[in-house]
């Protein structure tokens, strides 16, 4: 339970930018570089706090705005986080899709080879768009491109059922996608039949309670299809890590689903 483990977060975010809870007065108050320096102070602590090696992280507001505001969109601090923390985050890039295809595409192009980003992340439920629509395909078409894995949220909205994963994953086996939250609790039951379509499909944890559902998906598929992850980073950890540690699977399978996994299909180390 207390062994040492090398732990990688496949799923965590940084909120600069879009305060869509805020009231118009507080939004004028707002001054960006105050709340990124908070991120970076708030990221900085939590990796001296807990033993977690990387984090893999997007930031919240490109997901919210349809309409940019930046030519990134917010990405950008996700680029200056990651300068800030020595290497330990593995930076997620959030495309717009609903911007021209080649707009899309030469972004992402460079935020791979300008800013360093090592993954796609999309959030179709707040962006409202269906994860196998075609207005996805040339973010997809560069993860191909450039070996990127694509992390997306799932859960019952209808932008993202665990089946549209399959659909996007089959178009793209060369792909790996990440199931993020497998579903939550609304959807587990179609996570097992979709990652039996698709062999490029793999979960990230967070969101997710149903502990046979994972002892189920690591029997049946492997514990490399498993990512842990937390939506954080946050103080709950031990609790997440306390979960992983309390299935009933082998402690090598552990240790893929808390970091070798992500390594893996992030290309670390
Ligand atoms: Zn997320």
């Amino acid at each position: 339970m207390n062994k040492k483990r090398f732990i990688i977060d496949a799923h965590q975010h940084i909120r600069v930018g879009s305060y869509i809870y805020s009231s118009k007065l507080e939004k004028s108050k707002i001054d960006p570089e105050q709340i990124f320096e908070r991120e970076v102070r708030r990221f900085k602590d939590w990796f001296e706090k807990y033993e977690v090696a990387y984090g893999a992280v997007s930031n919240i507001s490109p997901m919210v705005d349809r309409v940019w505001q930046s030519r990134h969109g917010g990405n950008e601090y996700v680029a200056r986080l990651s300068e800030r923390l020595n290497g330990r985050i593995i930076g997620l890039y959030v495309p717009n899709v609903f911007e021209p295809a080649d707009i899309i595409k030469e972004k992402i192009e460079e935020a791979v080879k300008t800013y360093g980003f090592k993954g796609i992340k999309l959030h179709p439920w707040v962006s409202a768009f269906p994860l196998n629509h075609p207005i996805v395909y040339p973010v997809f078409d560069m993860a191909a491109k450039y070996g990127l894995p694509v992390l997306s949220h799932s859960a019952r909205s209808e932008f993202c059922t665990p089946l549209l994963f399959v659909d996007i994953a089959l178009r793209y086996p060369e792909v790996p996608i990440i199931m993020g939250h497998m579903g939550k609790q609304h959807l587990h039951y179609d996570v097992l039949p979709a990652m039996r379509l698709a062999e490029n499909l793999y979960l990230e944890t967070s969101g997710s309670k149903i502990q046979v559902l994972l002892e189920r998906v690591v029997k049946e598929f492997g514990a490399e299809r498993v990512l842990f992850g937390t939506d954080g980073p946050h103080d709950l950890l031990p609790a997440y890590l306390a979960r992983i540690e309390d299935l009933n699977v082998s402690d090598e399978e552990k240790e893929w689903i808390l970091g070798k996994s992500a390594a893996k299909i992030f290309k670390i180390q």
